[in-house]
């Protein structure tokens, strides 16, 4: 219990690093820095899917079939939402030094993991767990480190990677499904059907133009996210994470990313003045027991 004496300090307003917490330090989320890639791609993630509800849905609804205007909102929902799940999880941030100290004084609250004893971490003065990594975007250490993805606003690692890949996984199946309306909708027979008297937006010269547009943007889309699937589902089954592939390491987990990790810190936990002055100031002291990480896991 805590008493009179400590303050209402959070420890997520205290965090080093270049993480964003929101809802009170429920949910966290990369840098700001991330914003000229983030918010590009967070309004074409609204605007091409709905623009598609609404030139080309309701036409094919009508004089084509119900079922890929639905299969189009149930995989969009879906693509939104682990989205949405990869920006404001916590990929598997590892606290600094000093804050271990304090969730161990007062909650006891890290598990052991495997640690690397030869690499150390000068900022966040740790020993990096094996697959971990300090991201510089984020200016912390993260378990399992994939990448940092500037597109989605924060690392990747053990704690988001699953949605990460839902999201791609998605995103593929979504672009595929839009463009096979876009191009029912472009060379569907009118002649044959008659107008499409009863959709929200008749088909005409205005409606084309965007529909081809839209096409286009779609395609340039759905290329890159197949290819990142394809990539993704490669390391599904090498067992490797992207930095892991790319520096050719040779440690390999067959889907080591489905088993989610816990979180290693609580960010709602309640400082002291004293706790919090300490975290902000920063870890001076280099020296930790090397017997902090054992080898379970
Ligand atoms: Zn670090
Ligand atoms: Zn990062």
């Amino acid at each position: 219990m805590k008493d009179a004496s400590i303050s209402e300090k959070r420890l997520w307003k205290v965090w080093p690093g270049k993480n964003r917490f929101c809802c009170n330090g429920k949910y966290m989320a990369g840098p700001k820095s991330d914003f000229l890639y983030y918010i590009p791609s967070f309004v074409s993630l609204i605007l091409i899917p709905n623009t598609f509800f609404i030139f080309v849905a309701p036409y094919i609804w009508d004089k084509v079939s119900i079922c890929l205007p639905i299969l189009s909102g149930i995989i969009y929902f879906i693509t939104l939402s682990t989205y949405l799940l990869s920006t404001y999880t916590d990929p598997g941030i590892l606290p600094r030094k000093n804050i271990i100290e304090i969730l161990d004084q007062d909650s006891s609250s890290l598990d052991t993991i495997n640690t690397d004893m030869s690499k150390y971490c000068n900022t966040c003065q740790i020993f990096k767990p094996r697959r971990s990594h300090h991201c510089k975007n984020c200016d912390n250490c993260v378990e399992i480190f994939d990448h940092h993805c500037s597109y989605i606003n924060n690392c990747i690692g053990g704690r988001n990677y699953l949605y990460f890949f839902l999201f791609i996984l998605s995103l593929t199946l979504l672009c595929l499904i839009d463009i096979s309306g876009c191009l029912v909708f472009i060379f569907h027979d009118y002649s044959v059907l008659g107008p499409a008297k009863e959709t929200f937006i008749k088909p005409g010269t205005v409606s084309l133009v965007v529909i081809v547009i839209m096409l286009a943007f779609i395609t340039l889309i759905g290329v890159g996210a197949l290819l990142l699937c394809l990539h993704h589902l490669s390391l599904c089954f090498t067992g490797k994470t992207t930095k892991e592939m790319i520096k050719g390491n040779e440690i390999g987990s067959l889907c080591y990313f489905w088993k989610k990790k816990p979180q290693r810190f609580d960010s709602r936990l309640i400082l002291t003045e004293e706790q919090a002055k300490k975290i902000t100031q920063g870890p001076f002291v280099v020296e930790i027991s090397e017997n902090y990480y054992s080898e379970s896991n």
